[in-house]
This record gives structure tokens, C-alpha cells and sequence, in this order.
């Protein structure tokens, strides 16, 4: 089908209609507009107009929009995975905004890699439709995932997707074997470790920079029937870390399957403390375990352990008391129950239905994103966890370890030093008014704490708003992604939500 090029009307740029005119797409074409999506995120701290929304019908679309981009002096392409960014990263001021949703159809084939299975899908494919598709389909399902699943392949890959699973099998960054991805130049390219890796590695946590990722190859496991989902509490931080850093260091099938945490609050706040625990309504939160040395905050580990129906259920029991045995939470503050692995991996949706019947869904968002080191994490619990947030944030505080062994230093992720260090995210939900600004500075006065105080961190999900501070992000990794920039895009047409580098000619 020819794009509905009649709509493509834009009153100061006819010029850009003419372009447009000439590019035969498959897709459609919409004029930008303040209301429409890609003038929205799931932040809502930032609205930019797009000149125009494209839905493309798949790569050479994409390869002929960024191709036209190219051909004008000032005009940038941003992908547009989910829109589930928090400040801006996937608009495009004045430019072209690609809705990568129209692409979800485009790929899904199982394929053999070295004798393991694995899933070609298109980067606009949201995860919650990759894994019920493989799941009923195939009883396969890739082994990290981040923890709510409204997301899609490209716009995580981008970043690098993190869950409770990434400590035994990296980010989702680190379970692809090869993309396709539309370069800066309007090229259509596949590349893996081996062939292109420089667009691979670039790609992976590339904050959309080097190209579109268009298809993505994805690791897949068998998947488990069943997950035993449990909450244990702690009142003092050290005994938190020195459990979860034990689980995250054991050999896979000496451990969960899932390792996550979060701090809360010791009150009886419906969304801040004790009752946030409770994964069963018949398991109630009892304070008067809490020791007496209990503080204002208090904190979770959240396990789960994976198991298939056809398991003995005292072999489950047997298995899942032994780890539990190992660990020193505060007897009796336990919260379990059995769900289905497909439940557990949507769990956030549930979450998110509820969120939306109360309203509080799509209130603004300025979510703290940050890797901190093992070395700075207890006097960041000190400092922010302890004074800062300790009457909570209005939202969840997540805070588990993940092993830098299982990241590929070769992906444009930028991480802390040492092989041990922490995701801690600050996912905040602020209705709209002046408390949203005072909240956006409060991450500030964070990030500005941690610098001060010379901890080992990386924003995750970052940013910046100015060249030098993203030098700083990315530290001695700074030449090489500016290298690729030149390399893969170098008019620096893509993602300039991200503001990184300045569009040239
Ligand atoms: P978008 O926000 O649309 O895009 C993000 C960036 O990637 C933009 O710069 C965009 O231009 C670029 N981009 C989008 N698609 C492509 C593509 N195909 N190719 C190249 N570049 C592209 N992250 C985790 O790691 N773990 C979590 O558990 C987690 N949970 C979350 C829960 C919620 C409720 C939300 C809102 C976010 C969460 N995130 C989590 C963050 C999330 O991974 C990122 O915000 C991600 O970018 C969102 O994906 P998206 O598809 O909405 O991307």
C-alpha cells in the first residue's frame, strides 16, 4: 500500500512534503502534532512536536525515512519503541518520529543457533507478546526479561533490560546473537559478534544511536511451569546485601531463579510500607516481629524459584526451605505464593490495571535510575535510603546486585567498577503540580550527593543534558562511542532525544 502521502501536509515545510513524496513508503505518514504519541512519554516531564509520525511497514521504510533525513540540513529520525522513556529520549523536536509498534508483526521464527533455540522478533515487538507467543507456542521463553513487559525488544536492547534474572544470565543485552538493524546512513544491515560487531556491540545499550534495530535474536530456554514467589524482610541493610549478594554468587541450580529486593517504609503506608510486602492477602504483614532495633526503613528481598508441574511438590519444598535456611531475614516475615511463570512475568501488568482503575498510572513520572557499586552501597543506604527517601518515594525503591561478569564490555553500556554492584530505582509517582519539579530536583540533589562523595555509579537509563556530562557518563568509553557515532551515523540524525550529540550536515 502507498503511504497516505495526502496527509502529508505541513505548512512551513513543503519542501520535506516533496521528499516524502518521493519515497514510495509501505507504511503511513501523519503530521506531528502536541496530542498524538510521540509528543508523550511515560514521564510526562517533556512534550516536543514531531514534524511528523511515521508508521513504517518495516526496515527499508525506515531506511528510506532516514535516508530523507539525511538529505535536509537539520531534520533527525527517533525510533519510538513503547514511549516508556522518562524524559524525552524517543521524541524528536521538529523531526520524524518512527513508530517502531507497526513493525511488532514484521519477524517470529524459531531458529537453531549452535544447537540452542532462539527467536527472531522485530525490535517494535513488545516483550509481553514475545513471551506468550513462545510459551504457547513452543514452551520456550528467553531468559531475561525486565520486571514489567509493555516494552519493546529495541527500545530495552537499547538501554539493557534488567530484571531479577540478570545476575545469573546478563541483561537482555547479553541473550541476542544478532540484530537488524537501519543504520544513521540508511543502511540496512544484520550484524552479531562476528560479522559487523562493531554495529552489534554498538547497538546493545546504544541509546538508539548507532541505528534501528529492526530485528532482533533473541536466546530462548525451556520455560517453567510454575514459580514459588517469595518476600522475606530485613531490618538492617548488611544482612539484606550479604543474602542477596550470597544468591546472586551461587552456581546456577544452587540458587533462585530470580533475585530482586526493594526498601520500604516501617509504617503501615498502603503504598510505602509493610502492607507493600504482601504477595498473599492470608500472609499479613506482623510489625511485632520486627526487631527493636528496627529502623524507618526496612528492606525486601524478593526471590522466586522455578519449577515444573510435573516436579514432586516435596522436592519444590525440600529445594526452596534449603535456600531459605541459608538466609537471615527476620524469622517470620515471609510472604509466598505459587504462581504460573507466565503470571509472575506480567506481574507488573496486574499492577499496572490497578494503577489505571485508581488513576495513578498516567500521573508524571521522574523516575532514578542508577548502578551503584558494591563498594559505595551502604553509605548510599546511609545517606539516601536512610535520610533522603526515608519516608518513602510514592512508588517502589528497587535495589538488588548484579554481577558485571554476566555484561559484555563490549555493548555501550557504561557501568560501575568491581564485579559486584547494585540497580537502585527510584520509580516514583507524582501527580501533577509543583511537586513534580521539587521530586526531579531531589534526583538531582541524589546524582549531585553521589558525585560529590566520589561514589563509583552510572545513571542507568541516563540523562544528560549537556556533551561534557555524557563524556563523564561514559568515562574512558567515551572515544569508542564517539568513534561509532562517526562511523554508523555520522550526521547524527538518530535518537536526538537522548541529546548526545547535535545534529550535522
Ligand atoms: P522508548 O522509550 O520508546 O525508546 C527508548 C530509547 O530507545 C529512545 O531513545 C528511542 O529512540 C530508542 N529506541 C526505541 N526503539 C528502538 C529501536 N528499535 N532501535 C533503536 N533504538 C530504539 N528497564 C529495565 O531494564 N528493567 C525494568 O524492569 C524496567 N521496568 C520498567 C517499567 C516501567 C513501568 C517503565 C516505564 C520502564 C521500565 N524500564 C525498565 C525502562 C525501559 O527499559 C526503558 O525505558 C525502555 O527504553 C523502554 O522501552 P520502549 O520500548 O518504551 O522505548
Amino acid at each position: 500500500m502507498i503511504a497516505c502521502l495526502g496527509r502529508i501536509v505541513h505548512d512551513s515545510d513543503d519542501d520535506v512534503s516533496t521528499v516524502f513524496k518521493s519515497l514510495n513508503l509501505q507504511g503511513t505518514v501523519e503530521n506531528g502534532d502536541f496530542s498524538g504519541i510521540a509528543s508523550k512519554d511515560f514521564g510526562g516531564l517533556n512534550s516536543v512536536k514531531p514534524l511528523y509520525l511515521i508508521k513504517p511497514s518495516g526496515a527499508e521504510d525506515i531506511a528510506r525515512v532516514v535516508k530523507a533525513a539525511a538529505r535536509t540540513p537539520h531534520l533527525t529520525v527517533a525510533a519510538r519503541g513503547n514511549g516508556h522513556s522518562i524524559n524525552g529520549q524517543a521524541m524528536s523536536d521538529g523531526g520524524y518520529v518512527v513508530d517502531m509498534r507497526s513493525t511488532a508483526e514484521n519477524h517470529f521464527k524459531l531458529v537453531t543457533v549452535n544447537g540452542s533455540p532462539c527467536i527472531d522478533v522485530s525490535g517494535g515487538a513488545l516483550w509481553e507478546d514475545v513471551l506468550t507467543r513462545c510459551v504457547s507456542r513452543y514452551g520456550l521463553a528467553p531468559r531475561s526479561w525486565t520486571d514489567y513487559l509493555s516494552l519493546t525488544v529495541g527500545g530495552t536492547l537499547s538501554n539493557a533490560g534488567v530484571s531479577g534474572q540478570a545476575f545469573r544470565y546478563g541483561p537482555q543485552t547479553s541473550n541476542v546473537t544478532e540484530l537488524e538493524v537501519v543504520t544513521g546512513k540508511g543502511e540496512i544491515a544484520v550484524c552479531s559478534e562476528t560479522q559487523n560487531p562493531e554495529l552489534f556491540f554498538g547497538a546493545l545499550g546504544g541509546l538508539g544511536q548507532f541505528g534501528i534495530i529492526t530485528r532482533a535474536r533473541v536466546k530462548l530456554q525451556q520455560a517453567p511451569d510454575m514459580v514459588r514467589w517469595i518476600r522475606v524482610v530485613y531490618s538492617e541493610f548488611e544482612e539484606f546485601t550479604r543474602d542477596a549478594e550470597f544468591l546472586v554468587s551461587q552456581k546456577e541450580g544452587e540458587s533462585f531463579d530470580y533475585v530482586e529486593g526493594f526498601v520500604f517504609c516501617n509504617n503501615d503506608d498502603p503504598a510505602n510500607g509493610w502492607p507493600s510486602v504482601q504477595l498473599n492477602p492470608d500472609q499479613e504483614f506482623n510489625p511485632s516481629h520486627l526487631p527493636q532495633t528496627a529502623g524507618s526503613v526496612l528492606y525486601c528481598l524478593e526471590v522466586a524459584y522455578h519449577y515444573r508441574n510435573s516436579d514432586d511438590p516435596s522436592t519444590v519444598d525440600t529445594a526452596v526451605s534449603r535456600l531459605l535456611g541459608r538466609l537471615r531475614f527476620v524469622e517470620r516475615l515471609i510472604s509466598t505464593v505459587d504462581v504460573s511463570y507466565v503470571e509472575f512475568l506480567l506481574r507488573v501488568k496486574r499492577a499496572e490495571e490497578h494503577a489505571k482503575a485508581n488513576g495513578v498510572w498516567d500521573i508524571p513520572h521522574p523516575w532514578l535510575n542508577l548502578f551503584v557499586s558494591k563498594s559505595d552501597i551502604v553509605d548510599f543506604d546511609r545517606t539516601v535510603f536512610k535520610k533522603m527517601l526515608k519516608d518513602g518515594i510514592g512508588g517502589p525503591i528497587l535495589i538488588y546486585p548484579l554481577l558485571r561478569s554476566k555484561w559484555d564490555s563490549r555493548t555501550s553500556v557504561a557501568l560501575p567498577e568491581g564485579e559486584i554492584f547494585y540497580i537502585v530505582g527510584l520509580l516514583r509517582f507524582v501527580p501533577k503540580g509543583p511537586s513534580v519539579d521539587k521530586k526531579v530536583a531531589e534526583n538531582r540533589e541524589i546524582v549531585n550527593w553521589c558525585t560529590k562523595e566520589g561514589w563509583d555509579f552510572k545513571l542507568y537509563l541516563p540523562h544528560y543534558r549537556s556533551k561534557e556530562d555524557w563524556k563523564r557518563h561514559f568515562g574512558n568509553q567515551w572515544t569508542r562511542f564517539a568513534k561509532r557515532k562517526a562511523s554508523f551515523d555520522p550526521k547524527a540524525i538518530l535518537a536526538p532525544g537522548q541529546r548526545i550529540f547535535k545534529r550535522g550536515t
